[in-house]
């Protein structure tokens, strides 16, 4: 049984359509895969048909934005209602954050003396609900501005670099709470992640299970084996559940393939439990 618990379409910043994504997914011999585009569900139902067409196990899911203590933290939600009026509101805040730092990114770009249009970052991002630097980058690429997305992040659009230009990003405590009120668990995503991530210790980590954290992804190419190792001690401290996952992009993101890390069965089992029954310290008060 071979699980991923991780990836992007086009919803997002991948670059396989949902469906593509999912056929990909049973072509590289997967039984469960999970859609988790960035703050938005818009793939789901796209990928739930696929799925049920090509008979492998869906499990609907998004990468939340959020910040604590002024960094960034990818927090990843499964099984929430996308309905649920105080997550809807927050995620609202974010794609907003997303859409309008677009143009300030195009003028600092054009201030480097690049001719490059906000039209030209739509016709890139090809209806994604959730623009975002990938974007940016794929239309520097078309302009033959660098050769591919990496290059885009290491000159121009990566943290520091002149075109970043900084968004809102959802609370990380307040984001843990609305997923545990949508009915949701959430998994902090490569918590010791590069790219300009915090680094959240065991006490941060344990302050968010009391608040409904769920679990933390351990198997992630951003993290080498002595990390892998010190997250599975601190996991086994705290209870939490581990996961492991590709975050697939498509070929926006390289050394990323569907499967290339993966997540036990008892380790999703758990978490389908909390689900179920509101456990791993999730108040559903909202
Ligand atoms: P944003 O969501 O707009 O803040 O952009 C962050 C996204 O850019 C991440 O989710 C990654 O998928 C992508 N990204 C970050 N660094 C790189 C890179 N060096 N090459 C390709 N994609 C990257
Ligand atoms: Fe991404
Ligand atoms: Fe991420
Ligand atoms: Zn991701």
């Amino acid at each position: 049984m071979r699980i991923d618990l991780h990836t992007h379409s086009r919803a997002s910043d991948g670059t396989d359509t949902p469906a593509e994504l999912v056929r990909a997914a049973a072509a590289s011999g997967l039984d469960v895969v999970a859609l988790t585009d960035h703050d938005t569900a818009d793939g789901w139902a796209e990928a739930q048909a696929e799925a049920d067409r090509v008979g492998i196990e869906l499990v609907p899911g998004m990468e939340i934005s959020t910040n604590h203590r002024g960094r960034g933290v990818h927090l990843l939600a499964y099984y929430v209602d996308p309905t649920h009026p105080p997550l809807v509101a927050e995620l609202e805040r974010i794609l907003h954050g997303r859409a309008a730092r677009v143009p300030t990114m195009i003028a600092r770009l054009n201030a480097l003396g690049i001719a490059i249009t906000e039209d030209d970052v739509r016709r890139a991002a090809a209806g994604a609900v959730a623009s975002g630097r990938p974007h940016v980058a794929d239309a520097l690429v078309t302009k033959g501005v660098v050769p591919d997305r990496t290059a885009a992040f290491d000159r121009y659009l990566g943290w520091g670099k002149p075109a970043h230009v900084d968004r809102y990003a959802a609370p990380l405590e307040a984001a843990v709470r609305a997923v545990a009120g949508a009915g949701g668990v959430s998994v902090v995503a490569h918590p010791w992640g590069r790219g300009g991530y915090g680094r959240p210790e065991e006490a941060t980590l344990a302050a968010l299970k009391e608040v409904g954290l769920t679990g933390i992804e351990v198997d992630h190419q951003d993290h080498d084996a002595a990390d892998r190792d010190e997250l599975r001690a601190i996991a086994r401290n705290l209870d939490l559940v581990v996961t492991g996952s590709s975050d697939y992009h498509g070929y926006g993101k390289q050394d990323h393939d569907l499967g290339c890390n993966t997540t036990a069965p008892a380790e999703l089992e758990r978490l389908t439990s909390a689900r179920a029954t509101g456990t791993s310290g999730a108040r559903r008060s909202e």
